[in-house]
């Protein structure tokens, strides 16, 4: 069965206000079925999205840390 089939992230790098200031460059993971957030770390990867319930695979990511890119 697909449904089972266990899926890897949609990686996208953006950027984002750190402390509402600091512009930072962090790479999100997206659920590959519904494209919410996955809120995922080098630490803590969830085996499946909170949301659909789609299974997630993240065996081969590149965990990259955030860069600060400068003041907004
Ligand atoms: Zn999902």
């Amino acid at each position: 069965m697909f449904r089972n089939m266990a899926r890897r992230p949609i990686e996208k790098t953006e950027t984002y206000l750190k402390y509402g200031f600091v512009i930072t460059e962090h790479k999100f993971h997206y659920c590959p079925k519904c494209k919410s957030v996955l809120n995922a770390g080098p630490n803590h990867t969830p085996n499946y999205c909170s949301r659909c319930g789609q299974k997630i695979n993240f065996s081969g990511v590149v965990w990259t840390k955030d860069r600060e890119l400068g003041f907004g």
